[in-house]
């Protein structure tokens, strides 16, 4: 059967650029769609052809459907891949694309649906044999229900929007007194982000790790699931640190999550590749989310199964069949990523700006980067912050946090602030390395969000610096470009975490 010849990505940055190379791959042309800022930033300059959409905010470019239909009609493109984000879990979108003759790359719009409202999602899951988190399956009526259903389930509660999505409208409640607060105001953000100020509540589990499988349907009845991976290192909720398979997992726990991970997918005629998110306590898990799109994390994922789940999503919309069964799915290794965002892990993640002025990648076995930017690209405030992601595959997890931390002491990105020296610091962390993980990772080990001043070893770097280049200068040659592989080889044991080596003196 044929795939398609010409694909058109609704999405910007390394999720559209990584969408591209799967298609080439394929021999798939590609049609980019951009905002202002975005006209030359690498998913533009990758593709085959671009549209401009409209100005930088995105409500006037990446989320305007209108826009981005007339731009599939002008390419000719027969299918729209929606990345994540935007609009990649708006069913009326895929209703759109599908209504104008075109392929959506994705589930259907009423799959998108029953998964995107969180109480509807859970009474299916419960329908359908798979645990969720205790707590409420209806949003409530009022601050009075929630005072009730508090109590009955025991505090600390978390209250969550319907709607929710991005920890938006999500607020943990410890103590009676605060409720109806955060009632309020948990409906007010929810209304705010997303027309909907409905609310409902569940346990907060103390000390859960994120583990989350991923699933692969096809349009023939079969579902399989790719095992998990392991989002426990968060900040505010948000995923930093993505690893597949888990450190704790046993064979039986993934053979039990995975089969509860394809009732899920099943009890919704899931289609394409999606995920679905467990919180795991003690040997149990509950339902969270399903998020009915590419994740962010796939990357691990293809790693270690040798799957790459942009081209099958491609495949299995095209009507191709999977060839293969939960059997033939077999792991290979460990992979880890780690989300390089521009923002300031040691001042509360706050985001940067700035034009990338320079920048080295690291290359070298095992390691993967997938990236949206490059040098004389703007970051700006209107979109997501994150700028790519850096994974590594080795044959263990210790041999994969090796890698991770040789390739972050190679990685450099200068013109912004990044949380790379926040990821050099978790791979050196003894929990992390012993795989004692949870949600609070970063609460529980705050120490790793200090500043701190410029350490001993940080002052040592800096003088051998100095007199490098003093060398250099002296000797009438051109002055060494010292990347952070060269000052890790000046010194050997140091980290260059973020020193601006390439800084003209
Ligand atoms: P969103 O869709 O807004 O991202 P999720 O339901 O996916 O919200 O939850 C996001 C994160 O919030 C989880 O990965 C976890 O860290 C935390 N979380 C969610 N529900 C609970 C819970 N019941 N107990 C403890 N932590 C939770």
């Amino acid at each position: 059967m044929p795939l398609f010849q010409k694909i058109l990505v609704a999405n910007r940055g390394e999720i559209a650029v990584r969408i591209i190379r799967g298609c080439r791959e394929l021999g798939i042309a590609t049609v980019a769609v951009h905002s202002e800022p975005d006209a030359r930033s690498p998913h533009v300059l990758l593709a085959d052809e671009a549209v401009l959409l409209g100005p930088a905010p995105s409500a006037e470019s990446y989320l305007r459907i209108d826009r981005i239909l007339e731009a599939a009609h002008a390419t000719g493109a027969q299918a729209v891949h929606p990345g994540y984000g935007f609009l990649a879990e708006r069913a009326p979108f895929a209703e759109a694309v599908e209504g104008a003759g075109l392929v959506f790359l994705g589930p259907t719009a009423d799959t998108i649906r029953s998964m995107g409202d969180k109480t509807e999602a859970r009474r299916r899951m419960q329908a359908a044999r798979v645990p969720i988190v205790p707590g409420l399956v209806d949003p409530l009526a009022d601050v009075d229900e929630a005072v009730a259903a508090a109590e009955e389930l025991g505090y600390p509660v978390l209250l969550k929007a319907s709607a929710g999505g991005g920890g938006k409208g999500m607020r943990v409640v410890d103590d009676p007194a605060e409720l109806p607060r955060a009632f309020e105001s948990a409906a007010r953000e929810a209304l705010a982000a997303f027309g909907d100020g409905s609310v409902y509540l569940e346990r907060y589990l103390s000390r859960p790790r994120h583990i989350e499988i991923q699933v692969l349907g096809d349009t023939h009845g079969r579902v399989v699931h790719l095992a998990e991976r392991e989002c426990s290192i968060q900040r505010r909720h948000q995923k930093l640190v993505e690893e597949a398979p888990s450190a704790v997992l046993t064979p039986e726990e993934r053979a039990a999550m995975g089969a509860a991970a394809v009732r899920a997918a099943e009890a919704v005629d899931y289609r394409g590749a999606g995920t679905v998110e467990f919180l795991y306590q003690d040997g149990e898990f509950f339902f969270l989310e399903m998020n009915t799109r590419l994740q962010v994390e796939h990357p691990v994922t293809e790693l270690i199964t040798g799957l790459d789940l942009v081209q099958w999503q491609i495949r299995v919309a095209a009507g191709e069949a999977l060839p293969f069964t939960q059997d033939d799915v077999a792991l290979n290794g460990h992979a880890i990523e780690c989300r390089i965002t521009s923002e300031d892990p040691f001042h509360g993640f706050l985001p940067s700006t700035g034009r990338i002025d320079h920048m080295e990648v690291p290359t070298g076995p095992g390691v993967r980067w997938d990236g949206g930017i490059e040098p004389g690209f703007d970051v700006g405030l209107h979109y997501d912050p994150l700028l790519g992601k850096l994974i590594v595959h080795a044959d263990t997890r210790e041999a994969a946090i090796d890698r991770m931390a040789r390739a972050l002491d190679e990685l450099v990105i200068r013109g912004v602030d990044t949380c790379v020296p926040l990821h050099r610091r978790i791979m050196a962390h003894e929990a992390f390395r012993a795989g004692d993980l949870s949600i609070r990772f970063l609460e529980e080990y705050d120490a790793l969000l200090e500043e701190g001043p410029a350490s001993g070893v940080d002052a040592t770097a800096a003088a051998v610096a100095a007199a490098l280049l003093e060398h250099a200068h002296r000797s009438g040659r051109a002055a060494p470009r010292m990347g952070a592989g060269a000052a890790t080889t000046a010194l050997s044991g140091w980290r260059a975490s973020g020193w601006p080596w390439n800084r003209p003196a």
